[in-house]
């Protein structure tokens, strides 16, 4: 993973989702305005079809942030993205990570 996970959580936030479906969601990237559709995948990850989702399968890039924490608003949690777990351990928060990004989530 050689992206700033800040950035890209920062992207994620103003990218705009809607759900299509149980397990699909539509995203508008914020930057380009391109719709990219992210699939929830049974394993907990997301798969996006924008070019880095076609390079790494169930990495992680700003859609499928923004799609995590579109679902994590759901459930009225909020998400918050860290690219080390030393960052992430220090919330003490319910935590996960995938591919070398790390997630807590916490009542909104
Ligand atoms: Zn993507």
């Amino acid at each position: 993973m050689n992206r700033n996970t800040k950035i890209m959580s920062k992207k994620s936030c103003i990218h705009q989702v809607t759900r299509a479906g149980e397990w699909d969601f539509d995203v508008v990237s914020s930057t380009s305005g391109n719709v990219y559709n992210v699939t929830a995948l049974k394993s907990g990850q997301y798969h996006c079809n924008c070019e880095w989702g076609k390079r790494y399968y169930r990495g992680e890039c700003s859609h499928t942030i923004a799609v995590r924490q579109f679902v994590a608003n759901e459930s009225d949690r909020k998400l918050s993205v860290w690219c080390n777990p030393v960052d992430a351990k220090r919330q003490k928060r319910q935590m996960s990570a995938n591919q070398g990004v790390y997630f807590t989530s916490r009542p909104a």
